[in-house]
């Protein structure tokens, strides 16, 4: 007997959503999946709708909430990285706020009806507009840490990074930090970026839900071995450099590369070109995670993420 599928739109913040909830025979898990939190990350966006289109002849045991793009007000005006009615990123927000701004508002309800109550959450990204990445799983420390590192580790990517919590951690407010800190097994998967649609990174993503779907047990059989690729690479810091003043940035290093504490990996230049404003160094022995790749920097702002033991 086929699942029952069911594409209906919720409202949350007022905003209209598209939601495919998907209910197996018997009594199972419900996973939740969310992409779309940022609204031009097109990759994870199309892995979601294209994993969801098919389930009507497949075999399922529990629930699926899936939500193909979250951030729909992001999405239309194709402004990345945040809502555009507050300039908030919304996966700095939750688990939201009732009475603030749209982007606490949209984090809040679908924190609430979407992720509370659920017993596993992927919410898939991939690098921004001007993003370049190496695929990677996050998750955090917690109670629910060592199936969200399972989880982590089936979604099938080269990186795995443990984020301790607490004031040091890089990001904050994040879907699947709120589910953590909620006792739910959750990990952001990241994989394409530059606003761009490559099948690869669409094709990982799909992978990767199908094989979160085998570790639950809602699906029968086992995963494809030969599929899975290698172990990945764990990580238990994310370091995010920032450079001091405005100006063009000009990394010398590309995702996937390994660096040494102290080794320079970019600079950032006056905009005629004339003046050195600063030499990034690398703050420790790693792998660059993503790159901001575009040039355009403001002070104070985010060039890179790298992974490190
Ligand atoms: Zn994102």
């Amino acid at each position: 007997m086929p699942c029952t599928v069911v594409r209906r739109e919720i409202e949350l913040a007022g905003l209209k959503v598209p939601l495919v909830e998907i209910t197996g025979r018997g009594d199972g898990p419900l996973l939740t999946v969310i992409a779309g939190v940022h609204g031009c990350e097109y990759a994870s966006i199309a892995g979601v709708r294209r994993w969801t289109r098919d389930f009507e002849t497949r075999e399922l045991t529990g629930r699926i909430r899936a939500v193909p793009v979250l951030n729909v007000t992001g999405f239309a005006a194709r402004a990345p990285f945040v809502v555009p009615e507050d300039g908030k990123n919304l996966n700095r927000c939750f688990p939201g706020d009732p009475s603030g701004t749209l982007a606490e508002r949209l984090a809040y309800d679908t924190f609430r009806q979407l992720i509370e109550g659920s017993d596993a959450l992927v919410d898939a990204h991939c690098g921004d507009m001007v993003e370049a990445l190496q695929p990677f799983t996050l998750y955090e420390a917690g109670p629910a840490e060592d199936r969200a590192r399972e989880m982590a580790v089936a979604y099938g990517l080269p990186y795995v990074i443990r984020q301790e919590r607490g004031p040091d951690r890089a990001v904050a407010g994040t879907s699947s930090g709120a589910a953590a800190e909620a006792g739910i097994a959750a990990i952001t998967a990241e994989a394409g970026g530059c606003g761009l649609l490559e099948e690869d990174a669409v094709a990982l993503h799909v992978a990767g839900l199908n094989r979160v779907l085998h570790l639950l047990g809602m699906t029968p059989g086992q995963p494809d071995a030969a599929e899975a690729g290698p172990e990945p690479h764990f990580f238990g810091r994310f370091l995010w450099p920032r450079c001091r003043a405005a100006g063009w940035w000009e990394p010398t290093v590309a995702p996937g590369d390994l660096v040494a504490a102290g080794q320079p990996i970019g600079s950032v230049s006056s905009l005629d070109g004339s003046q050195l404003l600063e030499t990034i160094t690398a703050p420790a022995d790693g792998v660059i995670i993503f790159l901001t790749s575009s040039p355009a920097v403001a002070a104070d702002g985010l060039l890179l993420g790298l992974g490190a033991s």
